[in-house]
């Protein structure tokens, strides 16, 4: 809810320049406390009650997000803090006005709030990461004075206006809402006195209730240190043995067992891995809008899956077992079986991975992208909260179909149509925000949903319309190069749930929405697609946990890992070998 809050005052600004912004800005605020103060006085917000004071702190954390400084998540969590935190202590100085402990204690978390505000803005805007991401604790922990001064030195213009910007807005603060306060009168006595007690003391409970929860208590500035430190180590340490246990992988006795097929010799295969896409939601699949118009032009040479599931219900678990020998009766074998990007490579191939999620340093993902020979990660921010739109993975997409390599796996990792939608397409995909008229939403309403949820509906399936734009324009670029042997496969790493059960929006593995994905292939060497063969090869179920075979046949390598009754585009397949297919805690089939 408090993302749709905002996309009220905000529509979609996107990143904007925080130098070129914030200048008006502070000039204005600068000039005017003078006057905001009388004009305060004037309607006696000088004794305005601690929780506004404490409100009046959450401007700062609003406006950078709302000039894109800070990402929802990250605003929200200084700000909830700083509301708790400023109310407590606002609160018990107004029954205790004469002590200097609380003004003193205000202060403190004044400049702590602010400096971790000024940090976060700074690291996301010089260099593209949020503050618990580990190549920052790392730089923390290891760097020295001569380090931390040539850094200053290198990025004074920015963080110069941002500690401007901030030593204003505390200033200003400073005398608009704590000074006057010392001289509020505290010398009111009996009920109303109990009453503010009661405040004050509800607000200290809420104050440490919040902290209960880990998300916001890792936000808090007082334990940034302690608590980033552990998770490096663990995460280190986790890191560690996975590598380790893959490297094994690429030893094993299997591995040597692997070949190429006769006549493979320049060979491209592109595997786009989608996000949260329900196939439930593309037109090309029978969905009342039109989402999916740039692939129903190619429509003509693609063979388009009707009946396959995610591989799990969730990105890490799906990512994997689509990538590796894991499956999801026997989840673990990967980390001592070769991945296909280590067969592909110890074939020949030149593997490369694209990706706009995450970034090199953190969980699975990554380490099985270290597995490719060329790894790029076009995302700026560690969240996938963060607006980077997918066509940045063009530019790299292109180097690497343009690669000289004579063997080429290519795999390029999407951000499609992952929470929060609004940030996954442009504006000039919005073309469904505000449709509440059409037989889809008319559907909706019907069914009791409401307006807000529609509202989540509709951004999906705009983020659905861009996911189309950026497939289509994958598959014309491999399309372009006119190589003999060439092949591209997309499958989403699992649906959605979108106000298809409920007014939820969200990752649900309990519905058919989050299991249902589309996957299409298209290869340069097809016979004839249409007719009885094509009717019959895809209508075939699958589970996309034993996708690794389908992509070795399209590789065009067999050996003691690549089963063809697995293998959805073999002649060999075996439907029997795949049925039952499981939703995790329940039967699909
Ligand atoms: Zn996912």
């Amino acid at each position: 809810m408090l993302q749709l809050l905002f996309l009220r005052y905000h529509g979609r600004t996107g990143i904007v320049p925080a130098t070129v912004q914030a200048a008006p800005v502070t000039g204005t605020l600068f000039g005017s406390i003078g006057e905001l103060q009388e004009k305060m006085m004037k309607f006696r917000l000088m004794t305005a009650g601690p929780s506004v004071r404490a409100m009046a702190f959450c401007l700062l954390p609003l406006t950078c997000y709302l000039l894109g400084m800070l990402n929802y998540s990250q605003a929200g969590k200084v700000a909830v803090l700083g509301f708790f935190i400023l109310t407590t202590l606002f609160s018990w100085r107004e029954l205790y006005p004469s002590r200097r402990l609380f003004t003193a204690l205000l202060s403190v978390t004044l400049v702590l709030l602010i400096a971790d505000i000024v940090f976060q803005v700074t690291l996301r805007q010089t260099f593209g990461v949020q503050q618990d991401d580990v190549l920052v604790v790392q730089a923390l922990l290891n760097t020295n004075i001569e380090e931390a001064s040539g850094f200053i030195s290198q990025y004074r213009r920015y963080v110069g206006w941002y500690v401007v910007f901030s030593v204003l807005f505390l200033a200003a603060y400073w005398r608009l809402f704590v000074v006057p306060g010392r001289d509020f009168s505290g010398s009111c006595t009996g009920r109303e006195r109990r009453k503010k007690i009661i405040f004050a003391t509800i607000f200290t409970l809420l104050l440490l209730a919040i902290h209960s929860n880990s998300s916001l208590r890792k936000a808090n500035p007082l334990f940034y240190f302690h608590y980033n430190y552990q998770k490096l180590s663990s995460e280190i340490e986790q890191a560690g043995l996975l590598k380790e246990e893959l490297a094994r992988g690429k030893t094993s006795p299997a591995l040597s067992s692997m070949h190429l097929l006769q006549g493979v010799d320049r060979k491209t295969v592109v595997l786009v891995i989608g996000e949260s896409d329900t196939r439930n939601n593309w037109s090309l699949y029978g969905y009342g809008r039109k989402t999916t118009p740039e692939l129903e032009k190619l429509r003509e040479g693609l063979l388009v899956f009707k009946d396959v599931l995610s591989a799990d219900g969730a990105t890490v678990g799906s990512v994997t077992k689509m990538l590796t020998a894991a499956t999801w009766r026997n989840p673990d074998i990967w980390k001592s079986s070769p991945t296909i990007m280590a067969i592909a490579r110890h074939l020949g191939f030149k593997v490369f991975w694209i990706a706009n999620q995450g970034s090199e340093n953190r969980g699975v993902v990554p380490i099985l992208a270290a597995q490719a020979d060329t790894t790029i990660f076009t995302n700026r921010g560690m969240d996938r909260g963060e607006s980077s739109l997918d066509e940045v993975l063009l530019a790299p997409y292109r180097s690497a179909l343009a690669d000289p390599a004579k063997k080429k796996l290519i795999i390029v990792h999407l951000l499609g149509a992952h929470p929060a939608y609004n940030f996954r397409y442009p504006q000039d995909f919005g073309i469904f925000e505000k449709v509440y008229d059409d037989p889809v939403a008319e559907g909706l309403k019907q069914a009791g949903r409401a307006p807000w949820a529609i509202l989540f509906r509709n951004m999906y399936d705009c983020a659905i319309l861009y996911n189309d734009h950026i497939l289509s324009e994958l598959l014309r670029g491999l399309m372009a190069g006119r190589e003999a042997d060439s092949a591209w496969l997309y499958i989403s790493d699992h649906g959605q749930d979108v106000v298809h059960n409920s007014d939820y929006s969200g990752h649900n593995i309990r519905v058919k929405e989050q299991w249902e994905v589309p996957l299409v292939v298209w290869r340069s060497q097809a016979k004839a697609t249409g007719g009885e063969a094509t009717d019959h090869l895809v209508t075939r179920p699958y589970q996309a946990d034993v996708l690794d075979h389908t992509i070795l046949g399209l590789l065009g390598i067999a050996g003691e890992l690549y089963d063809p009754e697995l293998d959805l585009l073999s002649e060999k397949f075996k439907q029997a070998k795949i049925l039952p297919r499981r939703m995790k805690d329940a039967d699909y089939d």
